[in-house]
């Protein structure tokens, strides 16, 4: 049973919740851990980014939840990023999640609509897909992140509309590569469960054969809901751990407070 869940959000950003309500419905859906993903500040994004004034606030509120939870429930403060946001430095977080949520100015997943025109933005889906997994393996450079938010994105609406092949050569080559290259970086990468708390998708991403090239190269995962309200603090666990188990994997990576050590399902 996966008891860690290191990806959701909050009223600090484009969440339903406060800190505290997230915290709590962690430790009554039987976690040992949480912790809570901030979206990176970007200029101009504060819509569904946290503004920059209300940065240092959600630390001290994080840090506030930590002690006050001590022995109940451990509480992390973390910081998904994005390749966008452009900042040098990021402050004291406990861990950082990448992802890429813009591509060549384009939402990757924000509406359906948004998804369409990305495609018509690179003229094919194919191509739109080989930049998607490009600009993500530039997350190998950063040696502060430690997690690879959302692998395959990009295939949000698939089930609504199949806007990507995901069995087409070129989708599956950049898919591949890009992992092989966060892979030997020592990034992690979640099975997230987002979309289908969401009502996008019934399954988590990645998709099953990106899993098993992940397990066939060594890549390690760890599991994440990505809720963005408290009554979706584990949704999809299950299917999560089902997914990770019948593409071969047997463990996965928990934040002890210091850094990534594997745990079995
Ligand atoms: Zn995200
Ligand atoms: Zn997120």
């Amino acid at each position: 049973m996966i008891r860690q869940n290191l990806h959701c959000h909050t009223t600090f950003d484009d969440g339903a919740d406060s800190p505290e309500a997230m915290v709590l419905a962690a430790e009554r859906a039987g976690l040992r851990s949480i912790g809570i993903s901030l979206h990176c500040p970007i200029p101009g994004e504060d819509d569904w980014c946290c503004a920059a004034e209300n940065e240092s606030k959600f630390l001290d509120t994080m840090h506030a939840l930590r002690e006050r939870f001590a022995g109940r429930i451990e509480v992390f403060c973390g910081l998904e990023y994005d390749l966008r946001a452009a900042r040098r430095s990021v402050p004291p977080y406990d861990y950082i999640i990448g992802s890429c949520h813009f591509l060549a100015g384009c939402a990757v997943d924000n509406t359906m609509a948004e998804a369409e025109a990305l495609i018509e933005c690179f003229d094919s889906a194919d191509r739109a897909a080989e930049a998607y997994f490009g600009q993500l393996t530039a997350l190998a450079g950063f040696d502060e992140i430690s997690i690879v938010g959302h692998l395959d994105l990009l295939t949000k609406y698939n089930e609504r509309k199949p806007l990507y092949d995901t069995a087409s050569p070129v989708y599956r080559d950049a898919a591949f590569a890009a992992m092989e290259a966060l892979s030997a970086a020592g990034k992690i990468f979640e099975i997230n469960t987002g979309a289908i708390s969401r009502g996008w998708r019934t399954t988590p991403y990645p998709a099953p054969e990106l899993l098993r090239h992940l397990r066939a190269i060594g890549g390690r995962i760890c599991v994440c809901s990505d809720a963005h309200a408290a009554d979706g603090i584990v949704c999809g666990f299950e299917a999560a751990e089902a997914l990770a188990r019948s593409c071969g994997f047997t463990e996965y990576q928990v934040f002890d407070g210091k850094g990534f050590v594997p745990a079995a399902f």
